[in-house]
């Protein structure tokens, strides 16, 4: 694997591939790489002939200094890890390459894919920030498809809708969510994370299957009472619940009824660290439950 800096290097030694018809895969990261990465890297490494997996912590879709700050860095074990999932480069741009002087051209995704949820607690500007790394990235590369976690749910949405907008000629994939065995969704972030804090954070996966499993069952009246059984599970030490929504897998928007293919999205703090987590499902058709149940008891029991 070789690591590359610029974006003269990455084309010149792509174009050698392109031209014996090799086909290329993207995998965009910010580093401090875990096996919810590597799963995308094998994946990528599966279908595609050239992986290029590229490591840069994009400061324009921070909205907090300091989260930007403290996001974890470490490229020597990064190019290690990519390595041994098949990456063939390992594209690491300093910011200057990525945004150089007098830089002055921003893709924004406007509506409420992007406005909402993430786009809310996040800012306008931060998926504006994703939207045109990724813009970028595709263009640096030009991959035939690029590889992405179902994790960032509404990311993915996003990236979708810039590449049917703006016609770029790429297939983007979704890889399913890695967890710890506890259920923990695998983050960059989570190395940040206090035993205790860990620990609460686990609520989150938690809630996101016990509300899912309620659903499924017909246990709430409507999305109000799942998410209100959502955020009365939420309420832990060392929790603070930014959202717990249950949204149209497709646009975003509030789910008008709980059936369909529905997504249940969540994002709360563990101490100082930010943490977001989600849950797809179909639901085919709604058929309340026989009894009366309070959803509490409901839910005590699906966490038992
Ligand atoms: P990040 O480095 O956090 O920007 O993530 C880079 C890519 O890895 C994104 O497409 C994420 O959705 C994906 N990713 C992050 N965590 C996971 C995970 N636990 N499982 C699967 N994919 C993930």
């Amino acid at each position: 694997m070789r690591t590359l800096r610029t974006v003269a290097e990455l084309r010149a030694a792509l174009a050698g591939e392109r031209g014996r018809g090799r086909s290329i895969a993207l995998v965009p990261t910010m580093g401090a790489l875990h096996e919810g990465h590597l799963s995308l890297i094998r994946a990528s490494r599966r279908e595609h002939d050239v992986v290029v997996v590229s490591l840069f912590v994009n400061p324009a879709q921070f909205n907090e200094s300091s989260d930007l700050a403290a996001y974890p860095r470490d490229e020597a074990g990064d190019a290690q890890l990519a390595s041994g999932a098949g990456a063939d480069i390992l594209f690491a741009p300093s910011p200057d390459e990525v945004y150089p002087a007098g830089f002055s051209t921003t893709i924004s995704v406007q509506g409420p894919l992007a406005e909402t949820l993430e786009g809310e607690h996040r800012g306008s500007g931060h998926f504006a920030g994703v939207a045109t790394v990724v813009a970028k990235l595709l263009t640096m590369v030009l991959p035939d498809a690029a590889y992405f976690g179902a994790k960032d749910a509404q990311q993915l949405l996003v990236v979708r809708r810039l590449v049917r907008d703006l016609d770029l000629p790429v297939e983007i994939v979704a890889c399913p969510t890695v967890r710890d065995p506890d259920g923990l969704a695998l983050s960059s972030r989570n190395r940040r994370l206090s035993a205790a804090e860990r620990e609460s954070a686990l609520g989150l996966s938690r809630a996101l299957n016990a509300v899912a499993c309620g659903i499924t069952a017909g246990r709430y009246r409507d999305r109000a009472a799942a998410e209100a059984a959502g955020l009365a599970m939420l309420d832990l030490p060392q929790l603070t619940v930014e959202y717990f929504r249950v949204v149209d897998a497709g646009t975003m928007a509030p789910a008008e009824r709980l059936t369909g293919d529905l997504l249940i999205v969540t994002a709360a703090r563990a101490g100082a660290v930010r943490l977001i987590d989600n849950k797809s499902l179909r639901v085919e058709s709604f058929t309340p439950a026989p009894d009366n149940e309070p959803v509490d008891a409901e839910v005590a029991t699906l966490l038992a």
